[in-house]
C-alpha cells in the first residue's frame, strides 16, 4: 500500500507533460544554457541523452552508459532506465514525449521525420523493450501551427495522402502537421494523448525557425515519473 501511495504522490505533481524551455532560458544549442535550465528544474545534466537529429526516422533504445552523450543519427530516444533524461531541441518542429509504467522517450517530429515514418517506427522500438504502444501516454508539445506552416509544391506532393490536413488560403497551402502527428499517434494504438495548442511562430515565448531564421532552439525533456 505504502509504495503505491508514494508512487502516486511522486507521479502526480508534474503530470504527464514534457518539460520544455522557453526563449527566456536562452538557446539550448549552448551546453551552459541546458545545464542551468535543467538545474532550475531540479534535474541533472549529467543524466541527459540527446540525439543528433537529422530529420530522419531513427529511434534508438538508450541505456545508462549513454548518459551525457549525443546519439548519432537519432531523432528519437526510448529507454527503461529510470535515471536517464532524454531530450530534443526544437524550433517549429514538434517535440513528442511518451511514457508508460516501464519506459519513456521523446521524438523530434518535424515534417520530414513525420513523412519518413518516425512515429510508425516507435511500435517496433518499444516492442524491443517489452512494451506496447497501446500502453503509452503521449504529449505533443508546442510546434508550428497550420496558421504558419506554409508548404510549397515539393511538400504538397509528399503530403498528398494527407490532403485533409492541408488548408488553402489566398492561393497558398498550409499543413496541419500537429493533426497529422496526432492521427499517427492514434493509429499506433495510443489511447491517452495530451497536446499543446501553441504555435511557435505565433507565440514569442518560443523560438521559431521560420520566424527568426536562426539556429536558436528550445529543449524538451522527458524523464521517468515512476521512480519506485
Ligand atoms: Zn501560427
Amino acid at each position: 500500500m505504502l509504495p503505491q501511495l508514494l508512487r502516486l504522490i511522486l507521479y502526480l505533481p508534474k503530470g504527464d507533460k514534457m518539460i520544455i524551455s522557453e526563449k527566456k532560458d536562452g538557446t539550448m544549442t549552448k551546453v551552459e544554457n541546458i545545464t542551468s535550465f535543467l538545474h532550475r528544474e531540479g534535474l541533472d545534466c549529467k543524466n541527459l541523452v540527446m540525439g543528433e537529429q537529422i530529420h530522419g526516422k531513427n529511434i534508438f533504445v538508450v541505456e545508462k552508459e549513454d548518459m551525457g552523450s549525443i546519439i548519432k543519427d537519432a531523432d528519437g530516444l526510448v529507454t527503461k532506465e529510470k535515471d536517464l533524461l532524454v531530450g530534443v531541441i526544437v524550433a517549429d518542429c514538434f517535440p513528442v514525449s511518451f511514457q508508460s509504467e516501464n519506459i519513456f522517450g521523446i521524438i523530434h517530429a518535424g515534417w520530414r521525420g513525420v513523412e519518413r515514418g518516425i512515429l510508425e517506427e516507435l511500435t517496433e522500438r518499444v516492442r524491443i523493450l517489452g512494451e506496447k504502444t497501446e500502453n503509452l501516454k503521449f504529449d505533443v508539445g508546442p510546434g508550428i501551427g497550420v496558421c504558419h506552416l506554409e508548404i510549397k509544391e515539393d511538400m504538397l506532393e509528399k503530403f498528398e495522402r494527407f490532403s485533409g490536413f492541408i488548408e488553402k488560403r489566398d492561393n497558398k497551402f498550409y499543413l496541419n502537421l500537429r493533426k497529422i502527428i496526432e492521427k499517427k499517434i492514434k493509429e499506433i494504438g495510443c489511447k491517452e494523448l495530451s497536446t499543446s495548442n501553441i504555435c511557435t511562430f505565433c507565440n514569442n515565448d518560443y523560438y521559431s525557425f521560420r520566424r527568426d531564421k536562426g539556429d536558436k532552439r528550445v529543449i524538451a525533456i522527458n524523464y521517468s515519473r515512476n521512480k519506485i
